[in-house]
């Protein structure tokens, strides 16, 4: 394996303060890109080929070349809302290396001519956000941040900002809402933050991973990362790792590997006389995979050929001792609590599935049901302003049709064990408890 990048230091004492940092050669970066033309770093950006790491996957050099020229303000937003279950990869990057973070946004501002910048970090991340505001503060009084950094024209604010713990913050566009002091909602696209973002400003959002890549890039050069990973989906990449493994945590894989060598050979597998029975690749809002696609390459194209996502690139793993009905139930009430309520097939088709699962794991429904189910995913999916309504539905969908004999099962056993007669096709509006 490729020597690797993210994780290589993380353990080292002391890491988060500025000077061990830069006695492991941090700043470095920053002080070579300062010495390139910003047109020459952006392309770096492009060269390596680097994906988005928070979960959609888009080419980060791009993003950043869609910032218009000119002199207006330009923002730069490091999206480190890390909520999505199963998904704990940045909270170990900020709170360990700090720095890696801070010295990436420098140098991605530069590339994107941007000269103001946020952390939105979520809530919850008490910890993570004290040691960011030091890091920040280190980096401000050594000239890394602030007017004319290090003798360069390129001048940078950096600001952080904590959220209030509301997951929909995490789209790109809930947070720039929040950010600007209203309710996180998200907005309608287009326009793109690249154009109009926040404070209708052009703007560049990328994720913590993203952001703490750059200052590699900037060492190895774009087209040396290039090499590493596979030709699409290139570097590294840090995964959590949970469920049912026996050494969860985060690790730092080159893409492509094996997604049996995460599973098993990093993270242990399932306990002993336990075999896995499904598993999440990118986050509770990616399509389950089953045992027969874990020697399928871990990277953004083969997730997605297999009918999944690579997403935020956490696995969560559940072996044969769970029921898909309540990982079903207990994921859909998370997107139902967590949904804004803008959007109606959201709103009410999150609402609409937790009440058809409850109906599922109480006994009380019948296998129609569970077309009925099938079919409110499928109305969700694509018709919803954000990401959200997907994100329920498309692991839902998923597990009731893979694992639709469980479901009838369930069912069966239920109706046995309370007693309950044969069972009345419901009608559809029966199935989700309206006029009931
Ligand atoms: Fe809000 Fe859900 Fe619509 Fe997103 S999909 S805007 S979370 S209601």
């Amino acid at each position: 394996m490729s020597e690797l990048l993210l994780f290589k230091d993380i353990d080292e004492p002391g890491l988060a303060s500025r000077e061990v940092y830069e006695r492991r050669g941090g700043y470095e970066s920053l002080k070579r890109a300062l010495r390139m033309p910003r047109e020459e770093v952006l392309q770096n950006l492009l060269d390596s080929g680097l994906r988005g790491r928070g979960g959609a996957g888009f080419a980060m050099g791009k993003k950043a070349s869609f910032l218009p020229k000119g002199t207006m303000d330009k923002y730069l937003v490091c999206n480190a809302d890390e909520s999505e279950p199963g998904t704990f990869k940045d909270r170990e990057l900020m709170q360990k290396s700090p720095h890696m973070l801070v010295e990436g946004m420098i140098i991605a501002a530069y590339a994107a001519d941007a000269n103001r910048s946020f952390i939105y970090i979520r809530g919850e991340y008490q910890q993570q956000a004290e040691i960011l505001e030091r890091a920040i503060e280190e980096a401000r009084s050594a000239g890394y941040l602030g007017e004319r950094i290090l003798g360069s024209d390129h001048s940078l604010s950096l600001v952080l900002h904590r959220g209030a713990g509301a997951y929909i913050c995490g789209e790109e566009t809930g947070l720039l809402d929040s950010l600007e002091g209203k309710r996180g909602n998200p907005r309608l696209k287009p326009p793109f933050p690249a154009n109009q973002g926040l404070y209708q400003g052009p703007t560049l959002i990328n994720n913590v991973e993203t952001l703490a890549t750059v200052p590699h890039i900037i060492r190895l050069g774009g087209q040396e990362y290039a090499k590493l990973g596979t030709e699409t989906s290139t570097g590294t990449k840090l995964v959590s790792v949970s469920g049912n493994v026996q050494r969860p945590g985060n690790y730092e894989i080159e893409l492509g590997i094996p997604a049996r060598e995460i599973i098993f050979g990093l993270a242990g597998g399932p306990e002993r006389g336990r075999d896995v029975k499904f598993w999440f690749p990118g986050g509770s809002s990616s399509p389950v995979l089953t045992p027969a696609e874990l020697d399928l390459p871990y990277d953004f194209d083969s997730m997605a050929k297999a009918g999944s996502m690579l997403g935020s690139g956490a696995i969560i793993v559940v072996d044969d001792s769970q029921s898909v009905v309540d990982v079903a139930l207990t994921l859909a009430k998370f997107y139902r609590h967590e949904s804004c309520g803008k959007c109606t097939p959201c709103r009410e088709g999150t609402n609409w599935t937790v009440k058809m699962l409850q109906r599922v794991e109480s006994g009380e429904a019948t296998p129609m049901d569970l077309d009925i189910i099938a079919s409110v995913q499928e109305q969700i999916m694509g018709n919803c302003l954000c990401v959200l309504g997907d994100a329920m539905a498309m692991p839902v969908a998923s597990m009731v049709s893979k694992f639709r004999d469980e479901f009838e099962a369930h069912i069966e056993t239920r109706r046995a064990q309370l007693g309950l007669g044969e069972p009345t096709e419901p009608t559809p509006l029966e199935a989700v408890g309206v006029g009931s």
